[in-house]
């Protein structure tokens, strides 16, 4: 699942195109109207946790671009909102839902999870968000091939959520995730791991929670970014039981544990930016690095969602 270092790589990539205006949109989502797209100007992207956000204005520019531009609408028309085309679910909302693993985790009550959006006819700018679920991705300029071949032998390549065209034959491709329009991105990053506005003292309050530390770093509310990988990994590198509570561990290792949050999170960026891949000490291992066997086991909230966790029973000791 994309946790947020791969999200910030998103964003990377579709910063490529902050300025351009969309020409043609093509892809299978029925979350937003395509059509509603086209003309608009791709003014600024934004990260927040595991969430990509795009802001559209009206495109001012359209006549700088000059005959290139074959498809723009006019500008004087007005920028309608880029809501869904249905008002009932479809089979491929239904499906997005069962993509959004994190979804209990995520904030309650904001109006761009609830997929109703506050946007008006005319408003200037107008903003999209992509969650991604498990296996969602970013692709500028090629699209993602077959890896192997379906049941019945063919070899498909995944259908595109959603395709952006830009001038001189460049796109932005969005696959398994799910858009909504929204409006403005949270203006606060104090949650958010890999800010460096991310707020340590609140997070070491957070810790301290009478609950298993687990459940605690996968509150997206709380450790904005942070998913299964990260949550697996720094428990390992801090020495840390999964289900210990956060009361009952002392400050100094409070202050290790958010210490490997910040640490793992860069890293696992920085390795992104250099095209290499992460090695996990713990996370679907069957040994640590120790040789230790590896405990494994769903954990999550009562009525909350259950998540793969691993953890050696030997160096991550359970606290009493
Ligand atoms: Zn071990």
């Amino acid at each position: 699942m994309p946790e947020g270092p791969s999200v910030r790589r998103f964003h990377s990539v579709a910063c490529m195109f902050v300025g351009e205006v969309v020409q043609r949109v093509t892809g299978r989502t029925r979350q937003v109207c395509p059509g509603l797209l086209v003309g608009l100007k791709l003014r600024e992207c934004q990260v927040h946790g595991k969430k990509l956000y795009l802001g559209f204005t009206s495109g001012c520019s359209l006549e700088s671009k000059g005959p290139e531009m074959v498809v723009a609408q006019s500008q004087e028309r007005p920028v309608p909102a880029l809501g869904p085309v249905l008002d009932t679910p479809s089979s491929q909302q239904v499906m997005d839902s069962a993509l959004g693993e994190e979804e209990e985790e995520e904030a309650v009550g904001s109006s761009a999870l609830s997929g109703q959006s506050p946007l008006t006819p005319q408003r200037e700018d107008q903003w999209l968000q992509f969650h991604f679920g498990m296996f969602g991705s970013v692709r500028a300029n090629g699209f993602s091939r077959a890896k192997r071949a379906n049941k019945r032998g063919d070899w498909q390549d995944p259908p595109p959520r959603l395709v952006l065209y830009f001038p001189g034959g460049q796109f932005l491709v969005f696959y398994n995730c799910r858009i909504c329009p929204c409006g403005s991105p949270p203006s606060s990053h104090t949650s958010d791991i890999l800010c460096p506005e991310f707020d340590r003292d609140l997070a070491l309050r957070a810790l301290q929670l009478a609950q298993p530390i687990c459940y605690t770093l996968l509150n997206q509310h709380l450790f904005s970014g942070l998913g299964n990988i990260i949550k697996n990994e720094v428990l390992y590198l801090s020495a840390i039981h999964p289900m210990s509570l956060g009361c009952l561990l002392d400050m100094e290792k409070l202050q290790i544990l958010l210490d490997q949050v910040i640490q793992f999170s860069h890293e696992w960026l920085d390795n992104k930016a250099k095209g290499k891949g992460l090695k996990y000490h713990i996370y679907q291992r069957e040994r640590c690095p120790e040789g230790h066997g590896v405990e494994r086991a769903e954990l999550g909230p009562p009525h909350g969602l259950q998540r793969a966790t691993w953890w050696c029973p030997v160096c991550q000791p359970a606290v009493q």
